[in-house]
């Protein structure tokens, strides 16, 4: 349930709808906007819904609208406003397109160090690199742990660029964010729970990806877990979802990336790698991201992908690199002149 205070409400007012809400066994979400606050009504109750509802005749209410949606916190129905998330700086959701780039795992100091410094010259903004890996195979290179952070670490400090790396589980939680500025969520991992509720819980930002598997509906009541706990500061990512191709790694559903928008007032950036597995495709589809109206792009980059310890067939060598970004320029020049007519 949505309830709109009216234009001027005092403190006074919007505190006692909270601690009514509170009451009635529900969860309030403020909105304070720069017109007026909006109380976002949610979770079960065994309160009768129209003493809820009754909330109507409080002063300072305008009016209450029920949301539609199942993700409630996460819709645009409640919040109107998109949400811009501060990554170290860095705003994603904001009026720039956010590129960030970086080897699929840390492999060792001189890899990242000679990457970040290529991509920053290449007009990158964040960094990414794994250093805890979910593999499919168990006899698979697994990641440099603790190690792999500390250089991404020495990589920001050198260039500032804000770092994203993976969290596979609830122990990580804490070594990880004392490194990263984000913590991305991977594929696989989008409907662990117990993780989502505890990176709820941090002050870091989150990357959520979206599963091979999960509808948007899943992706998106996968982000609300995130809001519902506390935390609003949340991206999601398409990286491209299971369908009967075979020839592409995944496919990628740039329309559901533009429905996330329509749905959601959360940023979403868009994987061309993962999504295609193929270097030759990252360019062309990173163009399609842009052109759909995805606030970012996350790619994987290798000084040489072809002795990459994981995802070389779809990373880009910098050469490459500077390509796409060249590249993505077009249809955003293309963008700014359609919304100048
Ligand atoms: C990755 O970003 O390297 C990764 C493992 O991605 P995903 O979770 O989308 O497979
Ligand atoms: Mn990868």
């Amino acid at each position: 349930m949505i309830v709109n205070m009216r234009y001027g409400a005092t403190d006074q007012e919007i505190d006692h709808v909270i601690e009514r809400v509170r009451e009635l066994g529900y969860q309030p979400h403020v909105i304070r906007g720069a017109e007026r606050t909006i109380i976002g009504v949610v979770g079960k109750s065994q309160a009768h819904r129209s003493e809820l509802e009754a909330l109507r005749a409080a002063p300072g209410v305008e009016d209450m609208i029920p949301i539609a949606q199942p993700f409630k916190l996460v819709s645009l129905e409640l919040r109107r406003e998109r949400t811009v998330v501060n990554v170290g700086g860095v705003l994603i959701g904001g009026d720039e397109l956010v590129v960030i780039a970086g080897p699929c795992s840390v492999e060792s100091r001189e890899q990242i160090l000679e990457t970040a410094r290529a991509l920053k010259a290449a007009g990158a903004h964040m960094l990414r690199g794994g250093a805890y890996k979910p593999r499919t195979s168990p006899y698979e290179f697994q990641g440099l742990g603790l190690e792999a952070l500390q250089i991404l670490r020495e990589a920001r400090q050198e260039t500032g660029l804000p770092i994203v790396t993976e969290i596979m589980s609830t122990e990580e939680v804490d070594v990880v964010s004392e490194h990263a500025d984000m913590l991305q969520v991977g594929a696989r991992n989008m409907q662990n729970y117990p993780l989502l509720r505890r990176l709820a819980a941090t002050p870091r930002p989150i990357l959520l990806k979206r599963g091979p598997s999960a509808t948007i509906k899943e992706w998106l009541l996968a982000a609300e877990y995130l809001l519902a706990g506390g935390n609003p500061n949340v991206v999601l990512c398409e990286r491209g979802i299971k369908t009967f191709e075979t020839e592409t790694r995944n496919t990628l559903d740039l329309a559901g990336v533009a429905l996330a928008k329509e749905l959601s007032h959360l940023p979403v950036i868009v994987d061309p790698s993962h999504a295609t597995g193929r270097r030759s495709l990252v360019p062309a589809t990173a163009r399609a991201a842009v052109a759909v109206g995805a606030d970012g792009l996350m790619v994987e980059v290798h000084p040489c992908p072809e002795r990459a310890l994981s995802d070389g067939p779809q990373s880009l060598d910098f050469r490459g690199f500077e390509e796409m970004m060249r590249g993505i320029k077009e249809p955003l020049r293309r963008a700014a002149a359609a919304t100048a007519r």
